[in-house]
């Protein structure tokens, strides 16, 4: 049985670190879509190329790409038992289509975990980010600073800022994520399938928070 968990919430309302947080807990893979578009474009792919204009601006990559490219990613073996989806779906038509994938695969969607943070605290944490160019760990100016200003703790490369956490493009993404993405909020309470935690709280609280909502759900 593939049990497919999906964390869904507003950029910045920190799916990327709990799914890290997540994943080695129940350990499946963590399957982050803008981290696969990003890997796309470092790799000069005919999908990065065809993706980067999209992320830049802060807009959504069409749907027929972005499903394409989940259903390879989660066909793979190592998602034999299942995985955790970060940044997909992002519309209904993804959320319809991963429906239907899961089970085409055996298996199904368990529970969809929403990360509830309010616009102006997303604003802040978003454009105080920084990432390391090797791998992408995630670093904030405020919540947590690198050791050595402009470097890695972990790998040492040097951090940079995304082009889609400049405020602008922060603005951006948040008025899409109202417009195409908010609604899936009621189509998983609908199907029986959201759980709401409150991801204003620090880190290793929301993280309790989840184990605690997803308990019995995955049996
Ligand atoms: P994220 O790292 O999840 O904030 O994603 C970064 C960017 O990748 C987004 O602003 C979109 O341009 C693109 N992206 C990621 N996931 C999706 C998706 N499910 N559908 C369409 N575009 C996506």
């Amino acid at each position: 049985m593939r049990n497919f968990l999906v964390l869904l919430g507003p950029p910045g309302a920190g799916k990327g670190t709990q799914a890290s947080l997540l994943c080695a807990r129940l350990r499946v893979p963590h399957v982050s879509s803008g981290e696969l578009f990003r890997e796309h474009i470092r790799g000069k792919t005919d999908l990065g190329k065809h993706a980067q204009g999209y992320l830049g601006a802060g807009q959504l990559v069409p749907d027929e790409v972005t499903i394409a490219m989940i259903r390879e990613r989660v066909s793979q073996p190592d998602c034999s038992r299942g995985a955790l989806l970060d940044g997909f779906p992002r519309t209904p038509a993804q959320a319809e289509a991963f429906g239907k994938m899961a089970r085409d695969l055996g298996g199904d969607v368990r529970a969809v975990v929403y990360l509830r943070v309010a616009d102006a605290e997303l604003i802040e944490r978003l454009t105080g980010r920084w990432m390391c160019r090797a791998q992408g760990h995630i670093y904030h100016v405020q919540t947590h600073p690198p050791k050595k200003a402009g470097h890695c703790d972990l790998d040492g490369s040097e951090l940079v800022q995304r082009d889609d956490d400049k405020v602008e493009t922060v603005t951006r993404r948040l008025a899409v994520y109202h417009e195409q993405t908010a609604m899936l909020i009621d189509y998983y309470r609908n199907a029986g399938l959201l759980l709401e935690v409150d991801g204003a709280r620090p880190e290793a609280e929301v993280a309790e928070s989840i184990a605690a909502a997803l308990k019995g759900r995955l049996d």
